[in-house]
This record gives C-alpha cells, sequence and structure tokens, in this order.
C-alpha cells in the first residue's frame, strides 16, 4: 500500500554484491513509496548484450563506449516488473542471460561506459522520488542520497537464491558454476579501479542471510519514511 503522508521525495540508494536480493527488495520498497525503480545492473546488461550482438569484443574499450553512448536505455513497470528497452526493444529477458553475466565484466570496468552510464541514472534520479540499485548508486552516482543501503548475504545463500530463481524461470543451473560465478563477478566489482563495490562509510548495512523479502523491504521501507519525517 502506497503512503499517502509521503511528501518529500528522497534518493534511496542500494548497493550490494551480486544476487543479495538487491533487485526484489528495491522494485518492492519503491511500490510501497509509490516511487520510481531503476535497476542500474540492467543498464551494464543491455550495453553489455548490444556488443555481443554486434560481435564487439567487450574488451574492446572504445568500441563498447561508443555503443553506450548511442544505446537509448528505458525502464517500464508493466503488470509490477521492471521492463528494460534497448533501442525501444524489450530485451528484460535476455539481459538476464548466462552469456550477458559472464561478459559483463569488462564492459562493468569500461571508464568511458561507466561515465555515460552513471549521467543517464542521476538524470533519472535529479527531481528524487526514486529507488536504484546496483554497486555504485550509494558511492559514485547518488553519494548525497536520503538513504543508503548496502545489502550483502553470503556468498552461498547468494548462490541458493540465484539457482531457485534461474528454476523459477524453467532455467536448470548447477550450484557449485553458480557459486563460483558469483564469487568471480564479487571480485571483479570489487577490484576494479573505477566505480568499484565498496560500502559508503554512512550505508545502514543489512545482512540479508536469514532474512525474506518481505523483512528486507520493511525494514528499508521504515528507514525511509523515517528520512522523509527528517526533511
Ligand atoms: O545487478 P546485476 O547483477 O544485474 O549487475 C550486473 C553487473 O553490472 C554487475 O556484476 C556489475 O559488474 C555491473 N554493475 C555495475 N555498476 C552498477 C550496477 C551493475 O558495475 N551500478
Amino acid at each position: 500500500m502506497n503512503d499517502t503522508n509521503v511528501k518529500k521525495k528522497i534518493v534511496v540508494a542500494i548497493d550490494g554484491p551480486a544476487a543479495s536480493g538487491k533487485s526484489t527488495t528495491a522494485r518492492l520498497v519503491a511500490k510501497k513509496l509509490g516511487y520510481l525503480y531503476i535497476d542500474s545492473g540492467a543498464m551494464y546488461r543491455a550495453v553489455t548484450l548490444l556488443a555481443l550482438r554486434k560481435n564487439i569484443p567487450t574488451t574492446d574499450f572504445d568500441k563498447v563506449a561508443q555503443l553506450a553512448e548511442s544505446a537509448v536505455i528505458q525502464f517500464k513497470m508493466e503488470g509490477g516488473e521492471l521492463r528494460t528497452f534497448l533501442n525501444g526493444e524489450d530485451v528484460s529477458q535476455e539481459i538476464r542471460s548466462p552469456e550477458v553475466t559472464k561478459e559483463i565484466s569488462p564492459v562493468a570496468a569500461n571508464p568511458r561506459v561507466r561515465e555515460i552510464l552513471v549521467a543517464k541514472q542521476r538524470e533519472m534520479g535529479k527531481e528524487g522520488g526514486i529507488v536504484m540499485d546496483g554497486r555504485d548508486i550509494t558511492t559514485v552516482v547518488f553519494p548525497d542520497a536520503e538513504l543508503k543501503i548496502f545489502m550483502k548475504a553470503s556468498a552461498e545463500e547468494r548462490a541458493r537464491r540465484r539457482v531457485k530463481e534461474l528454476a523459477e524461470r524453467g532455467i536448470q543451473a548447477d550450484f557449485d558454476q553458480v557459486l563460483k560465478e558469483i564469487i568471480r563477478r564479487d571480485e571483479a566489482d570489487s577490484t576494479r579501479a573505477h566505480g568499484p563495490l565498496t560500502q559508503a562509510p554512512d550505508a545502514v548495512v543489512i545482512d540479508t542471510t536469514n532474512l525474506s523479502i518481505e523483512e528486507q523491504v520493511e525494514r528499508i521501507y521504515k528507514l525511509a519514511l523515517e528520512k522523509v519525517q527528517d526533511c
């Protein structure tokens, strides 16, 4: 249910490692607040998909940056789900493919791509009233966000959730393989020179290992209401 008393529209920035439950939680928090939800990871995924489709190696920094520059990435909520559009085409399913996930790290490490996507993300959030999740939202995109959250969970729990989520989409995945991929992506995301995944000193840390989605949503929603009242 939306809270009709919510007047001031704040920015809720959420970061955390792969499969920490950010996207589902962020989407539901946004719904409760009546805010826009933006999945910044989907933007890096869309650029990666474009490179794969055009047979451009994801390690070709200049060509991939040109793609990011020209790509029109838009989001629409449809039936409670966030759909991602790349140059007008709904690519919501395709950007989640293992091929895209495997190739994404060089795209996310590309400083020019980051500059371009960060600018787009700031533009989307400039009026407030937004929940955005990713890796550098609390540190680079919106360092002045009224509410910053860092979500974490053990790698094993995250792998279990990812396997379940893939199974729900009809994709059978091997737990050990998924765990390995998550650890590899954590490492790549935390060690890159530009926009690495780090915990902002003023972020509220939520360990979701033993929390349900409903509990995560409730915690962040309450914190957001407190911030709104403080403003
Ligand atoms: O959130 P998701 O797992 O879909 O993100 C996919 C990848 O996009 C991450 O592993 C990371 O490399 C990159 N990413 C990023 N900065 C963000 C969001 C995602 O570098 N703000």
